[in-house]
């Protein structure tokens, strides 16, 4: 740890969870208790210099779906499933110096998809819905439409200063948002295949290992393995699963066949006795599909290395590159468990991207590398009611004085809840207090019936630190992050 990072921790551990654990204790906290913690965290600011150096390293965050409601309610869970104070708790994203409102819009609508959200955020452009790495003027599904209007990301920068590359997604590895790092098409869904009059553009799949850019990655990791395999080809650890390619392709053999000293592996053992440090790239795909919700991932059959240790070991792998790296982590089913209206395993796997960036923080000195945590877009998850301080966070509402808070229908309801999706609730609405909330598998009570909760359209939060990071503030368009991440690596 560097030590402008090492005084921050201790600052924020010297003011928030101090007073934390005198509430949590029992004790009376005063007002000089926050007088105390005002002028330890002014104190803090004061002290911080920006970094305004080369970044020779950018590590980029995405949280799939991780609105600021969302980045409040995984502080208050990572903090109580610790047994702290929540609310005061201080996660490795909140230790990020530097932080800007992120306008999410995409080019045709005012609540986007990942795939032109993390385009913007990798590309430099808005653009549509449902498409991926072209320029606005690119119409969704139009593949003759879309030739001449590749736009280059940050990745192709990298790679043209002979930095080294990496991408990784607890999601499919051809999905929108590990996507927009390598490859460019009309249609976000063209994962496997692409559909008849639509031959002339290549699927995400054969980009990912054909490509100018994902031929180049040095770190591949995620879910996603039968979009790679044939039809004709069973799954390792699901024999009953067979791939999607309709194409007779096996792109897994034929990257391993472009990189003869690379490392392809498909479960936790065999990742974890590869060695970082050892030549060749990794290719690491570790479930057919999405990888497991971090919830479920203790219970998968061949195992599935968490997001933590992908990234230090992607870390350690990128960085025996002396012109430096640029490494994309996903926490990509944080957005999953909010479609399902679960915001049990969402906040789990927003906990899972903070244990991550927990790790990198731990391993890059931010002098030479800069750390952005950001999000696509939101979803509709809304934190409401007036809990009593410390109330579990998927709990019902509890007042002040302890009782159980009540709607006009006379029922109990949730801190947490949805505007729409799965967990739309019917007349006469069922009684959370009758039902244990906090289970795995529970929706949260919602308003418009849907059967996939859709993303949230308010600004989301870029928090950052290292070189170039003090260019992070106010409110600013989501395309502009390239545009600041890319000045910070060719700062002198
Ligand atoms: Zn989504």
């Amino acid at each position: 740890m560097s030590r402008p990072l090492a005084a921050l921790f201790a600052a924020a551990i010297l003011s928030a969870p101090v007073l934390a654990q005198t509430i949590s204790e029992g004790a009376q906290v005063t007002a000089e208790d926050y007088r105390r913690q005002g002028q330890a965290e002014l104190a803090r600011l004061k002290a911080a210099r920006p970094v305004t150096g080369r970044a020779k390293n950018v590590i980029i965050f995405i949280g799939d779906g991780m609105g600021v409601s969302t980045l409040t309610a995984a502080r208050i869970y990572e903090g109580q499933k610790l047994g702290r104070d929540g609310e005061s708790f201080v996660t490795a994203m909140d230790s990020l110096s530097y932080a800007a409102l992120v306008k999410t819009y995409s080019h045709d609508t005012q609540v986007a998809d990942s795939a032109p959200t993390a385009s913007a955020i990798l590309g430099g452009v808005k653009l549509r819905n449902g498409v991926i790495g072209l320029g606005p003027e690119a119409l969704e599904n139009d593949c003759a439409g879309s030739k001449g209007k590749d736009v280059p990301t940050i990745f192709d920068f990298a790679q043209s200063t002979g930095r080294a590359t990496g991408v990784i997604t607890t999601a499919r590895i051809t999905h929108a948002t590990p996507a927009a790092a390598y490859a460019h098409t009309p249609q976000r869904d063209w994962e496997a295949s692409v559909p008849d009059g639509a031959q002339a553009c290549l699927d995400i799949g054969r980009q990912l290992v054909e490509g100018p850019v994902g031929s180049k990655l040095e770190v591949i990791l995620g879910g996603g393995r039968s979009y790679m395999m044939p039809t004709t080809m069973a799954d390792p650890e699901y024999p009953d699963v067979k791939g999607k390619r309709t194409d007779g392709r096996d792109l897994t053999a034929a990257w391993a066949a472009a990189h003869p000293t690379g490392h392809y592996v498909w479960n936790a053992v065999d990742f974890a006795k590869l060695d970082p440090a050892s030549p060749g790239k990794i290719m690491g795909l570790f479930e057919p599909d999405h990888m497991r919700y971090e919830a479920d991932r203790a219970g998968d059959k061949a195992g599935e290395p968490s997001l933590a240790l992908m990234t230090r070991t992607a870390i350690r792998k990128l960085s025996a590159n002396k012109k430096g790296y640029v490494l994309l982590i996903e926490g990509g089913r944080i957005d999953h468990g909010h479609h399902a209206g679960n915001a049990r395993r969402a906040l789990e796997d927003a906990v899972a991207l903070d244990h991550a960036v927990h790790a990198a923080l731990q391993t890059v000195n931010l002098k030479d590398t800069l750390v952005l945590v950001t999000s696509d877009h939101s979803h509709t998850l809304v934190m409401s009611g007036y809990p009593i301080r410390g109330n579990p966070i998927l709990g019902v509402v509890r007042n002040v004085d302890g009782t159980l808070a009540k709607g006009d229908d006379g029922k109990a309801y949730t801190t947490l809840g949805y505007t729409n999706g799965p967990g739309a609730v019917t007349v006469p609405r069922p009684d959370p207090a009758t039902l244990d909330t906090t289970a795995l598998a529970y929706k949260q009570q919602a308003l418009v019936p849907l059967s996939s909760e859709t993303h949230g359209g308010e600004d989301v939060a870029v928090r950052a630190s290292g070189p170039g990071a003090y260019l992070f503030r106010g409110t600013i368009e989501q395309h502009s992050i390239f545009h600041i991440v890319k000045a910070a690596m060719t700062a002198k």
